[in-house]
């Protein structure tokens, strides 16, 4: 089944789609509390919104537990498989001073 979620996520654009052996997916996947497991199936480091938004897409027609990672400190429970996306990449914080007004992304703690 996960294979068939990485192809999907891959067809519909996603380019960064981690297997629990590929480069990057401990870092994605590490937090602060190191006695907490976090174990997806598939993660997806998300780079852009569109990444967000085609991993839930993909998540919801397939049936797939979904499961948002920030940067790790809030973790309370261990998880196991599923579909996992990591917004620690989309963690820009932009102030318009004139506006009064700021952006925060949704990996930004
Ligand atoms: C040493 C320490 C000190 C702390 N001090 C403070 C403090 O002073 N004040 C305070 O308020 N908190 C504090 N915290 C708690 C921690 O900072 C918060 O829980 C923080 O909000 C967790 O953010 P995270 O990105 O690490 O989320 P994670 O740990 O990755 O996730 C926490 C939960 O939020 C969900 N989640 C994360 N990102 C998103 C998103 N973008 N959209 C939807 N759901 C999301 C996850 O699915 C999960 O359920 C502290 C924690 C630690 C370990």
């Amino acid at each position: 089944m996960a294979t068939r979620t990485t192809q999907a996520l891959q067809s519909a654009g996603v380019t960064r789609v981690l297997a629990p052996d590929d480069p990057g997916y401990a870092s994605e996947t590490s937090g602060f509390d190191l006695g907490i497991a976090c174990s997806p199936d598939i993660v997806v480091a998300a780079r852009a919104p569109a990444d967000v938004a085609a991993a839930v897409a993909v998540a919801s027609e397939r049936g797939e537990r979904l499961t948002i990672l920030g940067s790790g400190h809030g973790l309370r429970h261990e998880l196991h498989g599923g579909v996992a996306i990591s917004m620690r990449a989309l963690a820009d914080v932009e102030v318009d001073t004139g506006k009064r007004s700021a952006r925060i992304g949704a990996g930004a703690t």
